[in-house]
């Protein structure tokens, strides 16, 4: 068990009036043990912006869509994705635990987010925020410039969630924050904090839960810039690559996302084509969904697929494709291996029946030369191997499957 000191103060837990707006809770920043001698810590930011996530079985089908609908905010804001969990060791466990509060960033295992007012919208991203790794604007190394902080005036329980920390500042001090506290927030009588001289005009404004401020935005794109996958498909082969029509055999294909952004809800698929351009219009073999592939990574699938009965006998083409939203590099999402399905058709002017046309085709027309009825040489099968068959030979030149 994670030892964790539980810092703020959790008010009004007990009422049932859960989605009142008058009884909106301020957000308790909580943190591990031990912080640093200010009570801060550096937020971990998720890698590749993927934060998994799974739900507490008493949240109910309509607060977990409120949540998905602040994720999909997020989503459109910066680069993170929100993706349920599966196996993942570090992920949200969230839930209604009392009061609005989580931890800053990933801090490993299971953390949990907690959420009281599931009718806000915006008090769920401002806890999305801080699970992204965001602390309060009125906590930053800077804040003494734009408000003064009146300790005297806030619950003693309270009073941690005014420490300063010591996160990055990317943007200029922003009253406008989703992150920032009001005026009121865990008060006991007067005013937490007074704006500073030149900046009155937000006294009565910060703390504000209708919108992302253009700050909010601008910082969770910077901690989350939006970057692309590439998804290139590196290998592909055949267990067999000569099959009856009906026949089965294995697929071993190996994608890799050589892009610096996570590649999200992929989808493999297998085809069979009679050239090596592979449409939509080829024979689908086989199709995998994938959740995700994080950048670097490499992905290995293995497929069993069967010719489909009443291919034509011939040379044919197995492709593998891999289709995925923000991968601007097509070129490289397709390779294609060859597969000889029944028998070749025996090609003109292969006197020698090698699959190829080349001199050794030459040399046995010539010494068949002359009246020939029946035999491999006489190409054309006029019964005769002469200088008709050499032109076939010369004009099917190289390989002739
Ligand atoms: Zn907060």
């Amino acid at each position: 068990m994670r030892a964790v000191l539980i810092i703020g103060v959790i008010m009004g837990a007990s009422t049932a009036m859960a989605d009142s707006h008058d009884d909106i809770q301020p957000c308790e920043l909580r943190f591990l043990e031990p912080p640093d001698e200010r009570g801060a810590v550096v937020a971990n930011l998720w890698p590749s912006g993927l934060i998994p996530y799974d739900f507490d079985s008493a949240v109910s089908s309509l607060n977990r869509s409120r949540m998905r609908s602040a994720m999909n905010t997020m989503e459109n804001t910066a680069g993170v994705h929100f993706i349920e969990r599966t196996s993942e060791s570090s992920f949200l466990h969230i839930g209604a635990y009392g009061g609005n509060w989580s931890y800053a960033g990933q801090i490993g295992g299971s953390q949990d987010l907690s959420i009281y007012n599931w009718s806000e919208h915006y008090i769920i991203c401002h806890e999305l925020m801080h699970a992204m790794g965001r602390f309060h604007q009125h906590s930053r190394t800077d804040r003494s410039s734009y408000i003064t902080v009146n300790f005297d005036n806030i619950d003693s329980d309270c009073q941690s969630q005014y420490n300063i920390n010591s996160s990055i500042n990317y943007v200029e001090y922003d009253f406008d924050s989703l992150m920032h506290y009001g005026q009121w927030d865990c008060s006991i009588g007067g005013q937490t904090m007074t704006c500073k001289p030149g900046y009155e005009g937000w006294q009565n404004q910060m703390g504000q839960r209708s919108h992302l401020s253009s700050g909010d935005i601008e910082t969770v794109s910077i901690m989350y810039p939006e970057l692309d996958p590439d998804m290139r498909v590196m290998y592909n082969s055949l267990g067999s690559d000569e099959l009856d029509s009906g026949e089965q055999t294995s697929l071993l294909s190996v994608t890799k996302n050589i892009g610096e952004g996570v590649a999200l809800d992929l989808d493999i698929e297998i085809r069979l084509s009679a050239d090596d351009a592979i449409t939509d219009a080829d024979t689908l073999l086989g199709s995998e969904s994938i959740g995700y592939v994080l950048a670097g990574v490499f992905y290995y699938h293995n497929a069993d697929i069967t010719i489909p009965p009443g291919t034509a006998d011939g040379m044919w083409y197995v492709g593998v494709k891999v289709a995925v939203e923000g991968d601007d590099n097509q070129s490289n999402n397709v390779a294609v291996t060859e597969i000889q399905v029944g028998e070749l058709q025996p090609c003109a002017g292969d006197a020698n029946g090698d699959g190829t046309v080349d001199v050794d085709d030459v040399l046995a027309t010539i010494s068949a030369w002359g009246d020939c009825q029946g035999c491999d040489e006489d190409s054309d099968g006029d019964g005769i191997v002469g200088v008709d068959d050499m032109l076939m030979i010369l004009s099917a030149w190289g390989d002739c499957r």
